[in-house]
């Protein structure tokens, strides 16, 4: 008998007949003579549409706000999976973040697991009951509700796994598993067996919207291991793992992040100090400044490029705008870029990935406006139009179709 963790994104418990579905899984594997603890999300676009809601009465609403009306998506599906697993016979309890025992830091809107205390968890799994718990929610120390940032369910089903030492966390999605490219848009796509966390992390990172990132790092903290499964098919997925015994793929997958933004400031003074003066500014404001690329000096200035999540657009723009130091230097921004990436952690010791990639972009025609690589992988900033095409030209050159 083992105790497993099973989480269920929005798309796997959108309606009624999902619900069922879900429901069948769950009672499957506790039939089997396993504990269960189950984790989901709101249903289909349901956090979406409360934000809509929100924001029809107020454009501003209050993070505290926010997070109590957020919450609400996950008490629906909780209770709503409760009795569908009751309709089949068998014993289920439903319980929100809170009563799961999660605490949070204050943060609303982005908040972080701080505990999770396991008694209520252990109390019902003791009695037997199926567990289904509100993903993506917590209480910080003033008793309010928090949530933990766009799909944070995962961290949820993650953070339970790690404290209950579950043997298995599963995460079923609406694809059968980690894609070496996102399926539905590119042609020759290969389905993985195994990724290790450090790959993952760098592809939940780099948009592969699979897993949250955060749930990728705490697994990794406690190795979890985790499994990406699809909840329609009930084929086998990919598992998530500190090592795997893959070397012979030494690319994981390309993917492409459009929620890039770039900003070029010429004619910097050429001193020390510029460069810490400038991204200290944007870590005061908490923006995580990615990509960063300077020309060398000449009669006195250089110029410096870097880029930010597009969230963080009009902030920067502001920031540098307003900042004496650049006074005579001029700042400008293209949120039309997109990211591509090709990651790894065979690249190390393989060499020519970068010339494979840049080679496969130039057969397209496809113009680099920056490179930035790590021991793992390899992005380029290019043109936002160019962005789907680049990911197949550059997916077509690792993944030869007939291999
Ligand atoms: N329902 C929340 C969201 O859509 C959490 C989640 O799906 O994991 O962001
Ligand atoms: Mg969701």
């Amino acid at each position: 008998m083992a105790l497993i963790v099973q989480k269920f994104g929005g798309s796997s418990v959108a309606n009624a007949e999902r619900v069922m579905n879900v429901a069948r899984i769950v009672t499957d594997t506790y039939k089997q003579g396993n504990d269960v603890i189950v984790v989901v999300s709101a249903q289909g676009d349901t956090t979406d549409d409360l934000i809509a809601k929100a924001l029809e009465i107020n454009e501003k609403p209050s993070r505290r706000e926010m997070d109590m009306l957020l919450c609400s998506g996950e008490q629906i599906s909780i209770a709503l999976l409760a009795m569908a697993i009751e309709k089949l016979g068998y014993p289920a309890v439903s319980l929100l973040g809170w009563q799961a025992g999660f605490s949070t830091n204050s943060t609303y809107g982005s908040a972080r697991i701080k505990k999770i205390r396991t008694d209520r968890l252990k109390n019902e799994i003791g009695n037997k009951k199926i567990v289904i718990v509100a993903g993506f929610q917590g209480i910080c120390k003033y008793d309010d509700m928090t949530t933990l940032g766009r799909g944070g369910s995962d961290s949820s089903a993650v953070a339970i796994a790690a404290a209950m030492h579950a043997d298995r966390c599963q995460i079923f999605t609406d694809v059968e598993g980690v894609y070496t490219a996102d399926p539905r848009k590119v042609k020759g796509a290969k389905k993985l067996t195994e990724i290790t966390y450090d790959e993952m992390l760098e592809l939940a990172t780099l948009g592969a919207q699979v897993l949250n990132n955060r749930s990728v790092e705490i697994a990794k903290k406690y190795n979890v291991e985790l499994e990406v499964l699809s909840s329609l098919t009930r084929a086998s997925g990919t598992i998530v793992k500190e090592v795997t015994d893959m070397e012979k793929m030494f690319i994981r997958g390309v993917t492409k992040d459009t929620n890039v933004a770039r900003f070029s400031i010429v004619g910097v003074p050429d001193v020390p100090g510029i460069a810490y003066k400038i991204f200290n500014k944007l870590a005061a404001k908490n923006i995580v400044v990615d990509i960063i690329l300077q020309s060398i000096g000449r009669d006195g200035t250089k110029d410096i490029t870097f880029t930010v999540s597009r969230d963080n657009t009009d902030e920067t723009c502001e920031l540098l705008n307003n900042y004496d130091l650049l006074k005579d230097s001029v700042v400008s921004c293209d949120t039309d870029v997109a990211k591509i990436s090709v990651v790894g952690a065979g690249m190390e010791s393989h060499p020519g990935c970068a010339a494979t990639m840049f080679e496969a972009l130039y057969g397209v025609d496809i113009n680099i406006q920056m490179i930035a690589t790590s021991e793992i992988k390899i992005s380029v900033l290019i043109d936002s139009k160019d962005a789907d095409r680049a990911v197949n030209a550059v997916h077509a050159a690792f993944f030869p179709e007939n291999d």
